[in-house]
């Protein structure tokens, strides 16, 4: 099948760690690779952020990227995009119609991009797959004032929940926060993402480490809702332990960071600055090493729609603990391969970091029923064949009923 990605901001070309760049980019890279491998003719459209991108760039993983003129070609926040969408949409409009290359379905990541693709799609005829991500309600519950999503995202949402033929849920939280946003349960199907097994695994390379000190590790986009503030405030409940602290800017520009720097203030009024060690954005292809060098893994966000941490870490054999939100309620089984704490509360986190740390057989179990669970339930090969069923589903009703709204 053809198929077009739409994935508005975040490019699977683009650096991890910063502040727009995360899950979405590493779900839409390994989403295009596997879709490709299974055999699909996948385009992957993403925002020319930066003059010098090419218009088209052939990946190694057998899938394309087309750079869309879409706004100006520099980095822009993710909340500032809005106004660029029409054009993004009418760009694909323009080439699906005009062009020799038309997709079977569009599957749009995030809301913004599904604004663009229904656009292009009602336009074209094209059938539409929705993943959302993150939600505007969700975050606008946490983060109150502090969200600055552009005003209507929460409207949009709900408008695009019934625009699309069909909605792909990542984890069962999201389907309750649809179904309260008004999306038909009936368009929703479950399609958890995958893990790269080749590159998060129990054996390969491992960063240097104190072997005398237990090194808890937490992965990243330096921003608020991913807790690194209750795993700083939990380690004094774990004296002997290191707390390693990967992501956000590279590490260079770590010391201008406002976050960066507020967590360090924050290591140091707790008395743990000497245990706190922020490393910065790493390299895709390096993370399975710093994986391997922790002992445990703690993702302790606020919320989460997804989260692919926690995953990575148990596809390496590592245990986690992780807050009892999104996705990470679904991937990590409270006490049978990991410990679930509650958000936001620094006090269960540093009991249940001091009991894991304490438990060398607990640790082992919990690392192994995970490796079980990764293996059977988040490969992407499995993903990308659920998903390629209902592309197939959407697209012959598709054609029987245009995807017009
Ligand atoms: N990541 C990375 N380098 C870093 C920090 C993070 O490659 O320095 C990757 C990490 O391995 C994971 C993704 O970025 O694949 C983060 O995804 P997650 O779902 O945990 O969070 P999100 O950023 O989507 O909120």
């Amino acid at each position: 099948m053809r198929i077009a990605m739409i994935s508005e901001h975040a490019s699977p070309l683009a650096v991890l760690g910063e502040e727009d760049a995360g899950g979405q980019n590493t779900h839409v890279a390994e989403l295009a690779t596997a879709l490709a491998r299974e055999g699909h003719d996948v385009r992957v459209y993403t925002r020319r952020d930066a003059v010098e991108l090419p218009d088209v760039v052939d990946t190694s993983a057998g899938y394309q990227v087309r750079h869309v003129p879409a706004g100006p070609a520099l980095r822009v926040p993710k909340d500032e995009l809005l106004p660029h969408m029409g054009e993004f949409g009418r760009w694909m409009a323009d080439q699906w119609r005009n062009g020799d290359w038309r997709p079977d379905v569009a599957h749009a990541h995030f809301w913004m991009s599904g604004l663009a693709t229904v656009h292009a799609a009602r336009r074209t005829n094209v059938p539409v797959v929705l993943t959302y991500h993150a939600l505007g309600s969700v975050k606008r519950r946490h983060q109150g004032a502090k969200d600055t999503s552009p005003p209507g995202r929460i409207g949009y949402e709900r408008a695009l929940g019934r625009a699309a033929d069909r909605v792909i849920v990542q984890c069962q939280d999201e389907v309750g926060e649809l179904v309260r946003l008004g999306v038909p349960r009936s368009k929703m199907t479950l399609v958890p993402s995958g893990v790269n097994e080749r590159m998060f695994r129990p054996d390969g390379p491992v960063v240097p480490r104190d072997p005398a000190r237990p090194r808890i590790l937490t992965v990243g986009r330096m921003v608020e809702r991913k807790g690194f503030q209750e795993v700083v405030r939990a380690l004094p409940a774990v004296p002997d332990a290191e707390c390693v602290v990967v992501g956000g800017p590279p590490a260079e520009l770590l010391p201008a960071d406002g976050f960066a720097r507020r967590l360090t203030a924050l290591a140091e009024a707790c008395g743990v600055a000497d245990r706190v060690r922020l490393v910065g954005a790493v390299p895709r292809e390096e993370m399975g090493a710093w994986y391997r060098s922790a002992d445990l893994l703690v993702a302790a966000p606020w919320y989460e729609p997804f989260g692919l941490t926690p995953l990575e870490a148990m596809a390496c054999g590592v245990p986690v603990v992780g807050t009892n939100v999104g996705g990470i309620a679904d991937s990590v089984v409270d006490g049978l391969t990991g410990d679930l704490v509650p958000p936001r509360d620094s006090r269960a986190l540093g009991a249940a970091l001091r009991r894991l740390l304490a438990d060398n057989v607990r640790r082992f179990a919990y690392a192994t029923a995970a490796l079980d669970r990764v293996r059977s339930r988040y490969s992407w090969k499995r993903c990308a064949e659920q998903l390629g069923a209902i592309y197939a589903t959407v697209a012959t009703v598709g054609r029987a009923t245009p995807a017009v709204v």
